[in-house]
């Protein structure tokens, strides 16, 4: 557990039972009308004021200490997924095929475990924006939030947010500065060839074999194509043909998911793709049609804010447990449009490496580590103290 110097460790118990009362409870994106009022009126309690309805489902909660007009935005996340829990806990899911299996109940409870802190115990001057998000799982519960105004309405210096990383030690932290997540791109391919006669392959065209020296040619792009200190990824996940057992298909779609760490590598890949795809449509005389979407841009921290955290990490838990130059992940996050909007960190915290804590994000047995509570809350405080201390 926690040593007593972790300045939220009084609330571990509290923390606890809301992040339990969460996972019981969970919500899907922009559906969070629970969890969403419990927290408005948790912060209403804590003594803060409170926005609701940001962004749909969103709430937004302001602490101000003393005169000064610097300000500091701190974010979780409050959506769940559509995923059946297999965990048998007494506080598993009540909601058959909805479960907390990415931990934004966790993040939700340490950013409400810091706001009560800070309320009762803050020193500092200047403003603390709490942001509460809806639906970070589909990537549009910040952009909604934002063109909500919230930026606008509560202005903020400097924005971050957090998340658990399951199989990472618990107390332990890391960031860095640059891109911290990736891209993700969702691309549909489809061809339009003439079929033919199983038995007269001569005659038409296979959209098949056309699809699939498209899909042995895609991962040629990470291969050889990107410079390999970079990082991408490109995935064929489905391949659809109307083909039957006696007739080559006319036509095929192939759709995949590309992460890439940065804007130029992403515009790598697209064109890359674009190019196979015509290229081996040319030979073949087919046709064929390529969309690229962009689902999440990566998230980019910027140096002073991953700075600060590592800074405020390093003075809670100590130099060794803090990595302030991680490698990136593949992985998407909405907040990268929040750190688009505002300078930003994004700041990875150990779940564990054991049991449900140590399951990967999204699995069905995966949870949230209650033990992460403090350290994730604590961070929040000592950042804020560090950050908006007196001058
Ligand atoms: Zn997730
Ligand atoms: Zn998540």
């Amino acid at each position: 557990m926690p040593t007593e110097k972790l300045p939220t460790q009084h609330l571990q118990e509290e923390m606890t039972a809301w992040r339990h009362d969460f996972h019981t409870h969970p919500e899907l994106g922009f559906d969070e009308s629970r969890t969403s009022t419990k927290v408005a009126d948790l912060l209403r309690e804590f003594g803060l004021e409170v926005h609701t309805g940001i962004g749909r489902t969103g709430v937004v909660g302001i602490l101000q200490r003393g005169n000064d007009t610097r300000s500091i935005g701190l974010r979780a996340d409050m959506d769940a997924l559509p995923i059946t829990e297999q965990n048998t806990f007494d506080y598993r899911s009540s909601r058959k095929g909805v479960m907390h299996a990415c931990g934004h109940d966790g993040h939700t409870s340490m950013l409400l475990g810091a706001a009560k802190h800070l309320s009762q115990n803050g020193e500092f001057n200047g403003r603390v924006v709490f942001i509460f998000q809806p639906n970070e799982e589909h990537g549009l519960g910040a952009p909604a939030m934002i063109e909500d105004g919230l930026f606008k309405r509560f202005d903020v210096d400097e924005v971050y947010g957090m998340h658990n990383i399951p199989g990472m030690e618990i107390g332990t932290f890391a960031t860095r500065s640059g891109p911290i997540t990736a891209s993700e791109n969702l691309f549909e391919i489809e061809i339009e060839a003439s079929g033919g006669h199983a038995a007269l392959p001569h005659m038409g065209v296979d959209a098949i074999m056309v699809g699939s020296e498209i899909v042995g040619a895609l991962q040629t792009i990470v291969s050889r194509k990107l410079n390999p200190g970079l990082n991408g990824v490109v995935s064929v996940t489905e391949f659809v043909t109307n083909g039957m057992r006696n007739v080559l298909p006319g036509h095929a779609t192939l759709k995949g998911d590309a992460r890439a760490l940065t804007p130029e590598i992403n515009q790598v890949i697209e064109a890359r793709m674009r190019q196979i795809v015509k290229g081996i449509c040319l030979a073949h005389e087919v046709n064929a049609s390529v969309t690229y979407d962009t689902i999440f841009p990566p998230t980019i921290n910027a140096s002073a804010p991953a700075k600060a955290a590592v800074e405020a990490a390093t003075n809670l838990v100590g130099v060794s447990q803090v990595d302030g130059e991680c490698p990136p992940k593949l992985f998407s996050e909405d907040f990268a449009h929040m750190a688009h909007a505002k300078p930003g960190c994004y700041m990875l915290m150990g779940n564990g490496t054991s049991g449900s804590n140590s399951r990967p994000l999204h699995s069905d047995d995966y949870d949230f580590n209650d033990e992460a509570l403090t350290y994730g809350s604590s961070f929040w405080a000592d950042l804020v103290q560090q950050q908006l201390g007196q001058q």
